[in-house]
């Protein structure tokens, strides 16, 4: 899933759409342009981990019905095709589906796929049951605009007893960044504005996280994984979670922010096919997600951050997050001892 919403698409663009709130309608007409389409389908790592691991397990794909979920231009759907699927269903509310049909048809799958405009927890599927589940729900941070609750549903109503879904395994990482530079850039701007105190602001711009990609020599911790979750198991409380974690100090430096990033997981494959979102990686139109500090710690080698990550849904918009950061800076030295806590909204 791409998140970045291309342009502002009108209002009276979809009657289906009546009746949704107004976040919901900008966000399913956020993907039925092709734009943001072309950067998932561009995203190198992203697609060919998907074709990869449909192509590489045809004995699973093999005569199965299989449900895309989100199908976007249906490109999952056809690489199920390929690899084997007696049938598959495509779901999509966005109109993009209506490219799709033709996609589709081009490519000589019209008797394979079908295709369905609608929401994927109103739509008539026409197979009570599938034996697998394929879809592309991430969002950035992981849950942004909380796909994954589409996902279980989709599991809970469709997916046979024993059933697969691809992929099944994400995980939410973190680690300590040195982002002198860049936070002065963003977040101290706002201490003097042509001549004037616009310290208000700045406030609010370190409540909001931002999507960016950060070198791997800015990172000063471990990377370290703080959440797992299993796609056959989970459930829509589950993400709303709080955990602990510890980040081991790799070297004397200052930690201006925590970023997070994820990886996913296509674990029922002949041979597991995994990908990362993280710095260390090749990039993902996923970025990574940086939280900055109110205040910077001065940490060194061997030391330890201890916090807590929490993740709620917003009460308002299911489809943003309210998260909370606490820390604290484990040192002998009571000159740099630091804690604090900082609320973030995306
Ligand atoms: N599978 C495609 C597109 C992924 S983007 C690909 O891999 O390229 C996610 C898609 O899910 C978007 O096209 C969006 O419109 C769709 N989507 C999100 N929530 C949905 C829901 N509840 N019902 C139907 N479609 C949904």
């Amino acid at each position: 899933m791409a998140n970045t919403v291309a342009g502002q698409p009108s209002l009276r663009a979809n009657d289906r759409l009546a009746g949704m709130e107004h976040s919901e309608v900008h966000y399913f007409n956020s993907y039925n342009h092709h734009g943001i389409h072309e950067e998932m389908l561009k995203d190198e790592v992203r697609t060919r981990s998907y074709r990869d691991a449909i192509y590489q397990n045809k004995h699973i794909f093999k005569d199965k019905v299989v449900l895309d979920v989100g199908c976007g231009t249906a490109i999952l759907s056809m690489f199920a095709v390929k690899a084997g699927a007696k049938h598959v269903i495509g779901v999509d509310m966005s109109t993009i589906i209506e490219k799709a049909r033709e996609i589709v048809a081009v490519n000589g799958m019209a008797d394979k796929i079908t295709l369905l405009q609608g929401k994927m927890e109103e739509v008539q599927l026409p197979f009570p049951k599938v034996d697998i589940i394929v879809s592309e729900w991430m969002g950035y941070f992981l849950l942004y605009e909380s796909m994954l609750d589409t996902v279980l549903y989709a599991r809970d109503e469709y997916l046979v007893p024993g059933g697969l879904i691809f992929p099944d395994k994400a995980s939410i990482h973190l680690a300590g960044i040195e982002d002198g530079e860049y936070k002065e850039e963003k977040i101290g701007f706002w201490d003097r504005v042509w001549g004037f105190d616009f310290t208000p602001l700045k406030r609010t711009a370190l409540t909001e996280p931002l999507v960016d990609t950060v070198e791997l020599k800015a990172v000063v911790t471990d990377p370290t994984p703080v959440l797992t979750l299993d796609l056959y198991t989970v459930t829509r409380s589950d993400l709303v979670f709080s955990v602990n974690f510890v980040l081991n100090v790799q070297r004397n430096d200052f930690v201006h922010a925590l970023i997070a990033w994820f990886d996913i997981e296509f674990s029922k494959c002949h041979k597991p096919i995994r990908f990362s979102t993280g710095p260390h990686t090749k990039y993902t139109h996923w970025k990574q997600t940086v939280f900055y500090l109110n205040d910077a710690l001065t940490v060194e080698q061997g030391e330890r951050i201890y916090g807590t990550l929490e993740n709620k849904p917003n009460d308002k918009n299911r489809r943003d997050l309210d998260i909370k950061i606490a820390y604290r800076l484990g040192t002998e030295d009571p000159g740099r001892q630091a804690q604090g806590k900082c609320e973030y909204k995306m």
